[in-house]
C-alpha cells in the first residue's frame, strides 16, 4: 500500500479492511438466509432460585447452526444489531423459547422465561405490541415472561424506550438489567430505571476469592438493589465457592456453569435437575441432592 502513497486516482485499499468487510457482509446474507428459513435455534440455560433451592426460570440464547458447527451470539450478534436484522431474530427468538417452553411453563406459574433484548428492538415503536402478540399466540402468561436489556440502553432511552418498557410491565412483563455493573450509568441510576430486577456482570462473581474486600462491590450492589426492591441474579457462577458466598450474600437467582450450561430443550430436564442438585450442595444439604 506503501507504493501507491501520493497517487491520487488510486483509492486506499487496505487489505484487512476488505477481508472484514467481506466477512461481515458474508454473516450478513447468511444470517438473513437462516432467518428466512427459521433455521436459528435457542438453547436454554436454567437460573436457580436461591429460595426454592430448584432452576425455576431459564434464559433462552440464541445459536446459529452452520456447516462448521454452532455460531455463538458474539459471532453474529453484532452484525445482526448493525443491519437491523436483530429485530427479526429476537422475533423469532422470544416465538421459539415461548413455544418451546409453553408446557415447562405451564406445569407451574412459578416458573418463567428470561429472553435477551437489543436496544434495537426497543426503538420500535410496535415492540411492545409484537411480543404481546407472541405471547398471546403461544399461551405464555405475560408475568412468566421477563425481558433482559443492557445499562447502555438507558443512556440513550428515550421516550420511546421507556413508553416501549412501561407499556410491557403494566402488562406484567418483567424487566431486568443485564451485565449490570459493567455500564456508565450503574448504581446511582438504578433508582430510577423502569425494572425488576438486576443481573450482576460476571466480572464482579469472578473477583471473589482475589483478597480481602474482594465482594465489597458485590455485597454494595446487593443491598442497594434491594434496598430498592430490585431482584438480584448473579452470572457467571463457575465454582461451588462462588456459588456458597453468593448464597451468603443473600442473591435471589445464582446462574452459570457450575450449576448447569445452556442445553437445547430436549436436554433441560436433566440441566434443571443438576441445576438444583448443585445448589442444594452449595447450601450445605446434600441430602436433599439425590
Ligand atoms: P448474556 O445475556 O449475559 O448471557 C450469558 C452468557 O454467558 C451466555 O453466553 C452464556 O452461555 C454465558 N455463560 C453462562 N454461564 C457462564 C459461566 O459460568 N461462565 C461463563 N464464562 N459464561 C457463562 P452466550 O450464549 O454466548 O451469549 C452471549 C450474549 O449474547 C448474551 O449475554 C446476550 O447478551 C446475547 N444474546 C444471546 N442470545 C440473544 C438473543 O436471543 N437476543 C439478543 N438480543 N441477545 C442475545
Ligand atoms: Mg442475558
Ligand atoms: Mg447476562
Ligand atoms: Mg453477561
Amino acid at each position: 500500500a506503501a507504493k501507491r502513497a501520493g497517487k491520487g486516482r488510486y483509492e486506499v485499499f487496505d487489505p484487512t479492511m476488505s477481508t472484514a468487510v467481506l466477512a461481515r457482509a458474508d454473516v450478513e446474507n447468511g444470517l438473513r438466509q437462516a432467518l428466512d428459513r427459521d433455521e436459528l435455534v435457542v438453547h436454554l440455560q436454567p437460573l436457580v432460585d436461591v429460595t426454592a433451592r430448584a432452576a425455576t426460570r431459564v434464559e433462552a440464547l440464541v445459536r446459529w447452526p452452520r456447516p462448521s458447527g454452532l455460531a455463538l451470539p458474539a459471532d453474529f450478534l453484532p452484525v445482526a444489531e448493525r443491519s437491523g436484522l436483530v429485530r427479526t431474530l429476537g422475533q423469532q427468538v422470544l416465538r421459539a423459547a415461548c413455544r418451546g417452553l409453553a408446557p415447562w411453563l405451564a406445569a407451574d406459574p412459578g416458573r418463567s422465561v428470561a429472553v435477551n433484548v437489543s436496544p434495537v428492538q426497543l426503538r420500535e415503536p410496535d415492540f411492545a405490541t409484537t411480543v404481546l402478540g407472541i405471547l398471546a399466540r403461544t399461551g405464555v402468561g405475560p408475568r412468566q415472561l421477563l425481558l433482559e436489556v443492557t445499562e447502555t440502553l438507558f443512556l440513550e432511552a428515550g421516550p420511546r424506550v421507556v413508553g416501549q418498557l412501561a407499556e410491557l410491565r403494566a402488562a406484567g412483563i418483567r424487566v431486568a438489567i443485564d451485565d449490570f455493573g459493567t455500564g456508565y450509568s450503574s448504581l446511582g441510576r438504578l433508582q430510577d430505571l423502569p425494572v425488576d430486577g438486576v443481573k450482576v456482570d460476571r466480572t464482579f462473581v469472578q473477583q471473589m476469592g482475589a483478597g480481602p474486600g474482594d465482594a465489597a462491590i458485590l455485597t454494595a450492589m446487593v443491598t442497594l438493589a434491594h434496598d430498592l426492591g430490585l431482584e438480584v441474579t448473579a452470572e457467571g457462577v463457575e465454582t461451588r465457592d462462588q456459588a456458597t458466598r453468593l448464597l451468603e450474600l443473600g442473591v435471589d437467582h445464582l446462574q452459570g456453569h457450575h450449576l448447569a450450561r445452556p442445553v437445547p430443550l430436549d436436554a433441560l430436564d436433566d440441566a434443571v435437575a443438576a441445576a438444583g442438585a448443585a445448589v442444594r450442595a452449595a447450601a450445605g444439604c446434600p441430602g436433599r441432592s439425590g
